[in-house]
Parts: structure tokens; C-alpha cells; sequence
């Protein structure tokens, strides 16, 4: 009987000694393929500490760059290395350099959704699950610019009190969760948890903050409220691939999203016939010159060893 293309991935990663990192955001297919899932900062952990000489990153490109900063030793492959990211696009190295030279004691915090040559100008880097914390480390009464999100740095700010410079980039999945879509879904569903992704644009809104169902979380941080939670119907305000680990994981609960139209389409492009290219013919070798490696590694260990 001819092998399936998911039985011939399963067979290709062992004898290949490769594993595959999904994002909660990658195609169900994918997500199912995986050996772990994960959001940007415990696939950043998975690839630091895994033993396998060969890494799969089934996400946008930016995330299996990080996978190859931290990972010298490892081949790194990007099934999609055309898959970009509206954050990711919207920074520069070159204009952060500038903003350094403007400020000699100027802290630049860069959000994990950057490209190498980005992390390279970057002193703290940080992701949904820990960007408070970073910011709240820093020491006070220094310039701090933040980037590329500028919901999320907001976000930040009403939370911690710091203020920052903020990028003026928007993930355009979550830039059109406004506060009229919070406040609409908490009328249709009162007996739920609404639970948002800090990357939207309500995330720095003071109504959507203070009401006593919501919760602003990055993925991994959705997925261990619904276990910790004893409500029985949530609606998810994030990219919709979301789901399909919360239903596998509880079947037995309601999940709404907030829009079916919050989907990433650069995440969609990672497909099973794309992994099956890597582990075949070692389709989109993830490389970094060292010096842009090296440079870009210290903000990213910064962030990990805070944890
Ligand atoms: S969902 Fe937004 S932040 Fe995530 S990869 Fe897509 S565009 Fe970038």
C-alpha cells in the first residue's frame, strides 16, 4: 500500500533525525504533523534545547530565523521562506541604528516577530508571554523604544506604567480586533471568558481592560487558562488556528471565535508537501551570516534566561 504523505513524513523524521515545530497558527495538518507545538517563545525554547540535528520550523520565516540564531550547530529549514510577517516587514535595522545613535542610553526592546538583521540592533527581545516582564526588568528613567507593535507596546505601557517610544507597526491579523468587536461578543455571550491576543488593536483600551471576562494572553497563555478555568465557553479573539488545539484538547467546551476572518495567510502557507520537500531534498536552508548571528543571539538570551 503507497505510503500517505503523513506516514512518509513520520518515517523521513526518524530516519533523518529531524524534528518539526509547529506554530499554534500553522494549518491543522501541520499542527498534527508536529513533534511540538508551541507559541513564538516555546518554539524559541523547544529549538534552543532539542538534541535533533535537524529542525523543521513549520511557522513564518522570522520564527525559524530565530530557531537558526540560537541553533549554530543544527540545520535549521523553513518549509515557507516566503512566509512573511506584517510586523516582521515593517521594522528596519538601518532606522534602528539611527535611534541609538539619537540616544546613546536609549534601551531598543524588539518584539521576537523581527528579522535577524532587527535582533542584531536590539537589546531586549520579548514575546506576548513575557513582554511585561522584560520591560518591567529595565532600568528606570532610560530611553526605552519599542518595536515593531505598537498594540502590544501599548498594551505594555497601561500595564506596567513605563513609557516607551513606540514602532508604529500592526500585525494585520490582530490590528482589526477593535473594542466594539470585545464589547459586542461579551453582549452575545455573557457566560463566557473572552480571551485576546495582546497584538490587537483593544489592547490598550481601558473598558475592554477592565471588564471582569477578559483576559489578554498569547496563545500558549489562552491554552493554559481554558485548562485552569472551570467556564465552559470561551470565545478566542486571535488567529482562528487557535482552535484547533483548544477543541482536540477539550472537546467537551465551547470555543467561538471572535471573526472567522482572523487568519494569518503567511502561516497557511507551510503545508505537509512543503515539510516533505525539507526532509527530502532539504528545501529552505535558514542561513545567518555569524556576526548578524551572534549579535542577535544576546537579546534573545537575555529574554530566555529572565524567565
Ligand atoms: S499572525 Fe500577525 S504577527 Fe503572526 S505571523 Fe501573521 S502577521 Fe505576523
Amino acid at each position: 500500500m503507497m505510503e500517505s504523505i503523513s506516514e512518509r513524513i513520520a518515517r523521513l523524521k526518524q530516519e533523518k533525525g529531524a524534528v518539526i515545530l509547529a506554530h499554534y497558527y500553522a494549518p491543522a495538518e501541520v499542527q498534527d504533523a508536529a513533534d511540538f507545538l508551541g507559541d513564538s517563545l516555546g518554539l524559541s525554547r523547544i529549538a534552543a534545547g532539542t538534541k535533533a540535528g535537524t529542525i523543521i520550523f513549520g511557522g513564518v520565516h522570522f520564527m525559524a530565523e530565530t530557531a537558526a540564531i540560537l541553533c549554530p550547530d543544527k540545520t535549521v529549514l523553513s518549509p515557507a521562506p516566503d512566509a512573511g510577517c506584517s510586523l516582521a516587514d515593517s521594522i528596519d535595522a538601518a532606522t534602528l541604528r539611527k535611534w541609538k545613535e539619537a540616544h546613546p542610553d536609549g534601551i531598543v526592546v524588539s518584539y521576537v516577530n523581527t528579522t535577524a538583521a532587527v535582533k542584531a540592533q536590539t537589546d531586549w527581545c520579548c514575546t506576548s508571554a513575557n513582554a511585561v516582564k522584560v520591560v518591567g526588568s529595565l532600568p528606570e528613567g532610560r530611553p526605552i523604544l519599542f518595536g515593531p507593535d505598537r498594540h502590544l507596546g501599548g498594551h505594555i505601557m497601561k500595564v506596567t506604567g513605563r513609557k516607551m517610544e513606540l514602532w508604529d507597526g500592526v500585525c494585520t491579523v490582530h490590528d482589526v480586533i477593535s473594542p466594539e468587536m470585545i464589547r459586542k461578543a461579551a453582549g452575545e455571550h455573557p457566560d463566557a471568558d473572552i480571551l485576546i491576543h495582546p497584538e490587537a488593536a483593544c489592547s490598550s483600551d481601558a473598558e475592554t481592560l477592565a471588564a471582569d471576562n477578559v483576559f489578554f494572553y498569547s496563545t500558549a497563555g489562552m491554552l493554559r487558562h481554558v485548562a485552569g478555568s472551570g467556564r465552559k465557553k470561551f470565545v478566542i479573539a486571535t488567529e482562528t488556528g487557535t482552535l484547533h488545539q483548544l477543541v482536540k484538547e477539550h472537546p467537551d467546551r465551547t470555543f467561538i471565535p471572535l471573526s472567522p476572518g482572523l487568519v494569518c495567510r503567511d502561516m497557511k502557507k507551510v503545508t505537509l508537501e512543503k515539510i516533505l520537500g525539507c526532509l527530502e531534498h532539504g528545501d529552505g536552508r535558514v542561513i545567518i551570516d555569524e556576526e548578524t548571528r551572534q549579535r542577535a543571539m544576546l537579546p534573545i538570551r537575555r529574554m530566555l534566561e529572565l524567565e
